[in-house]
């Protein structure tokens, strides 16, 4: 795969959805819900505090018997997040995702959140960039059989 970070938040838009560490858990998946994501970024004004994915929500959550709307996100973030860079090419990004089990990456440039790419973003990349090679072949194939 040789798409940048920064071809693919070019693509998708550099928005990311982000709560603070005193948001309820409730507030969290709600953004979550409304946005059609699985994770959100916590953030203290314009510092990147953690991340808080549905995972989370079902583990530490769920399985431990707590309540969401009495749970404050930042109880529960992982506060030691992952980042890319938008320089960083999306092969960087398959593998830290895999040797990580993570499936949520923010893109950090100087210090600055810009945005976010997921598991499904680096597979979409993947299978572009077959097709590509697969159209690539297959002209060059009916152009060699034509002469
Ligand atoms: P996910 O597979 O992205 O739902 O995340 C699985 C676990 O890893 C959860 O506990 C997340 O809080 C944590 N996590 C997700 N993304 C990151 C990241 N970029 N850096 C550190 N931890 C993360």
């Amino acid at each position: 795969m040789t798409a940048s970070v920064r071809q693919v938040l070019d693509e998708k838009g550099s928005r990311v959805h982000a709560v603070p560490p005193g948001a309820s858990v409730y507030e969290a998946l709600e953004l979550m819900a409304q946005h059609d994501i699985g994770a959100v970024v916590v953030a203290e004004g314009e510092c990147l505090a953690g991340i808080f994915t549905e995972r989370d929500y079902a583990r530490k959550v769920i399985l431990q018997g707590r309540t969401s709307r009495d749970t404050r996100v930042g109880e529960l973030m992982t506060p030691n997040v992952l980042t890319v860079s938008p320089s960083q090419t999306m092969d960087d990004c398959m593998q830290l995702m895999t040797e990580n089990r993570v499936r949520h990456l923010p893109v950090v440039e100087r210090g600055r959140l810009v945005g976010i790419v997921t598991i499904g973003d680096a597979v979409k990349t993947v299978i572009a960039e077959h097709e590509a090679t697969i159209r690539q072949l297959s002209s060059y194939i009916a152009g060699d059989l034509a002469s």
